[in-house]
């Protein structure tokens, strides 16, 4: 199977820092799932490390472009450091929403993709923030990794979050909120929901993923909606077959 998995800004960080510990684990579960599987990575995250290295104003988007510009490195060596652990070699691509938009360019991005993969390197993708002007930028990297499945033709795209999964309502508001394991369509009132993003260097929220989930399930490609904290429900769905925890869109 080609899957691409795509990690939050709220699971890479922790409040001022990388939080190296949850990318050790998601880099060991990517290399468990690359035995018998393709996996291309989008990963957020950029601004976030970048502001803990310099303080900006973040709500502005000089700011944040160049926040992006000094964070993406520091977390490609992060990736570099911890992929090496398992001597596996890992890359970056950099996608903008002009380039997802031509299929000429669409198609190069998919022969790049399939050339590293072929050599058994781990293709790591986000948007190239620091030079995307606002009216052209995806902004979010859920619904970016929804056209990223699409051009690199992979069979699902899997979203791994701060929240474990979609619920019938908000679960940090109504302790009785329920987890939908299987959804089979998102309504266009579904999108329409307002609620708090995971953190506040995150861009999407709920509304993005369902999104994401949307377009996808318009072209019969599922989705799978986990925790990033614990990664025990989407290794349990894609190593062991086992649906316990998370939200399946299909
Ligand atoms: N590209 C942004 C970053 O790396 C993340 C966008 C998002 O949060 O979805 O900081």
């Amino acid at each position: 199977m080609r899957i691409v998995l795509k990690v939050g800004t709220a699971v890479l960080t922790d409040g001022d820092k990388i939080a190296k510990e949850r990318m050790l684990n998601l880099v060991t579960f990517i290399n468990d799932l690359r035995k018998d599987n393709e996996v291309i990575l989008v990963s957020s995250g950029a601004v976030a490390v970048g502001y803990t290295k310099v303080k900006m104003d973040k709500s502005e988007l000089k700011n944040k472009q160049a926040l992006a510009a000094i964070g993406q490195p520091m977390l490609m060596r992060m990736y570099e450091e911890l992929f090496e652990i398992y001597g596996v070699v890992s890359s970056q691509v950099l996608v903008t929403a002009k380039n997802l938009n031509h299929e000429r360019d669409v198609k190069r991005i998919n022969n790049t993709i399939n050339t590293l993969l072929e050599q058994g390197v781990i293709p790591i993708i986000n948007e190239n923030d620091a030079t995307s002007t606002f009216e052209l930028e995806v902004g979010d990297n859920d619904q970016l990794s929804a056209y990223v499945t699409m051009g690199v033709e992979a069979d699902m795209l899997v979203l791994l979050s701060d929240i474990d999964g979609y619920y019938n309502c908000d679960p940090k508001k109504n302790d009785g909120a329920k987890l939908l394991k299987n959804v089979v369509t998102v309504s266009t009132d579904e999108l329409m929901y307002n609620v708090e993003k995971g953190s506040e260097f995150s861009t999407g929220g709920i509304v993005t993923k369902l999104k994401a989930a949307k377009y996808l399930l318009e072209f019969s490609k599922p989705t799978f909606l986990g925790s990033g904290f614990d990664l025990t429900d989407i290794r349990s769905f894609l190593l062991d077959n086992k649906h316990i925890g998370g939200t399946l869109f299909k």
